[in-house]
């Protein structure tokens, strides 16, 4: 994955982490998001994150605009430029996607759970910041439903889901208080062992 993402980056023009944070605000959609909340996000120092987008800026592939939630602040959104770069980007980093393709649906889903369960104990671990994952989201609620195929709530969108549907990076999410995402963790990793 990391050979793919130079590879990719480099093809489009950015450097991995201009790729990577322009990836991220395009699934963030037209509102954006403020530097410091990026740089936490992505566990990248702010300085790093502040040239990074001042370079995408200059390639007018994202922009800046008043921040949503308090117009005093300003947060950094993709342009439709940005969001074709990308598509590009996405369109040149296929062999990782083919690879998983080759699985079957069933460790396919296998692997998401697998990969959840990491990303939470690194979480925890305090290796990696907090992720913008169902498991961690205030929307969440872990088997409340008896269909197998669709156990899971989100309270968001109203509607039930699956474990092949768990996100790890959510345009919607909220982060529940750190009480809740503990007991939602419980009940979801106690249910699936
Ligand atoms: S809002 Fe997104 S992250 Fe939160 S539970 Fe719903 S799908 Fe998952």
């Amino acid at each position: 994955m990391r050979t793919e993402a130079w590879t990719a980056a480099d093809a489009i023009g950015l450097n991995p982490t201009q790729l990577q944070i322009l990836t991220f605000l395009v699934a963030r959609g037209r509102a954006g998001m403020r530097v410091k909340q990026i740089a936490a996000y992505l566990g990248v120092s702010q300085p790093t994150t502040t040239d990074s987008i001042n370079a995408l800026l200059r390639k007018g592939l994202v922009e800046k605009r008043t921040d949503p939630s308090d117009a005093r602040a300003l947060s950094v959104a993709a342009t439709p430029a940005g969001e074709t770069a990308v598509r590009q980007a996405g369109q040149l980093a296929s062999a990782t996607e083919d690879a998983i393709a080759s699985l079957s649906k069933l460790e396919q889903q296998d692997l998401l759970m697998h990969l959840v369960k990491i990303i939470r104990n690194l979480q925890t671990a305090g290796a990696i910041p907090e992720q913008r994952m169902c498991v961690n989201c205030r929307y969440f609620q872990p088997h409340v439903h008896d269909d197998p195929k669709a156990p899971h709530h989100c309270a968001f969108v109203d509607a039930a889901f699956g474990p092949a549907q768990l996100r790890v990076d959510c345009a919607e999410y909220d982060g529940a208080e750190p009480e809740a995402q503990r007991t939602a963790w419980h009940v979801f990793n106690r249910a699936a062992s």
